[in-house]
């Protein structure tokens, strides 16, 4: 099997609270801060080891109240590995109203330093949970106010990155069809290989497979997520995937009327 890349979540390595209060900037006890010093510790671990490999990772986005650690994370590691090749990618959530802006100063900083950015773009995963907590606790919605507005910032971040791809390397990970179109008409219109290293698209396994199947055979760079860990680590990542394909309107519908209409086809 060949594996291009790979991922983590850093609440694998570190225990959420302790993210949480970093992020809150609430001061740290002596063994917290020893505890976190670990956690930083098994990150670099990781990334020097995808590192020696020769295989790319991704840092997984998560929920905003401990996205802030996360980033300087991502950041650090990028600083440390991304300076002669592409190596560590970090997630963007273009579902938050200010993550396109984070990824174009990110791109300043990693100009300025030297480095390449790695960026993973997605739409964002928790977009209920987000709410309902600002909610609860009264501060404005990290999230955008539609739909259209996360694929307004997800289909600008395609743009940006393939307008600066000699500086950044994107996985665009997505089940949409049209952010799909729109990178691959980008890539054409500014005479992108297909197979760029720069560029790869992803989508989860067990979704969207009409989409990695025709990219693939169109010579472009797919992944497929495989999420794997203990089962009850891994269930909550599951139920939001079932979630997503209630949630989502028409893709589930879609990706079932696609499958009979190919059975149809082979049966005759
Ligand atoms: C390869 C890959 C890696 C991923 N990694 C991560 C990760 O690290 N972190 C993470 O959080 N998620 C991750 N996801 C999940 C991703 O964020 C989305 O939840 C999922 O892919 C659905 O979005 P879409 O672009 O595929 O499809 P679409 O159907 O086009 O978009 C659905 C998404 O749009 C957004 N949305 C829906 N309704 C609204 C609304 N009313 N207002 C504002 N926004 C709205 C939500 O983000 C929703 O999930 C990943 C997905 C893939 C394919």
């Amino acid at each position: 099997m060949r594996i291009p890349i790979t991922v983590f979540k850093i609440t694998g390595i570190g225990r959420f609270a302790l993210l949480e209060k970093l992020d809150a900037k609430q001061e740290l006890s002596a063994a917290e801060t020893a505890e976190f010093e670990k956690v930083r510790a098994r990150c670099e671990k990781i990334c020097r080891r995808a590192y020696d490999k020769n295989v790319p990772i991704m840092i997984d986005a998560e929920e905003t109240w401990i996205q802030k650690t996360i980033d300087e994370l991502a950041l650090d590691m990028m600083r440390l590995f991304n300076r002669e090749k592409l190596l560590v990618y970090n997630t963007y959530q273009m579902y938050r109203h200010d993550k396109l802006a984070d990824m174009k100063a990110d791109h300043m900083i990693a100009k300025e330093t030297g480095f390449i950015l790695g960026v993973k773009m997605v739409r964002g995963a928790y977009m209920e949970k987000e709410r309902k907590r600002a909610l609860e606790m009264g501060y404005p919605s990290p999230i955008q106010p539609d739909k259209a507005a996360s694929d307004a910032d997800y289909n600008e971040s395609l743009r940006y990155c393939v307008a600066n791809i000699k500086e950044i390397g994107f996985v665009c990970g997505t089940h949409n069809e049209e952010s799909c179109r729109i990178l691959a008409q980008l890539l054409d219109d500014n005479s992108i290989s297909h197979d760029h290293p720069h560029v790869y698209f992803a989508q989860l396994l067990g979704m969207s497979d009409n989409l990695s199947f025709n990219l693939s055979d169109s010579n472009y760079n797919v992944a497929k997520y495989v999420p794997y860990g203990p089962v009850k680590a891994v269930l909550p990542y599951l139920f939001r995937r079932a979630q997503e394909n209630t949630s989502v309107a028409g893709q589930t519908s879609r990706e079932l009327s696609l499958i009979e209409k190919e059975k149809k086809r082979r049966k005759s």
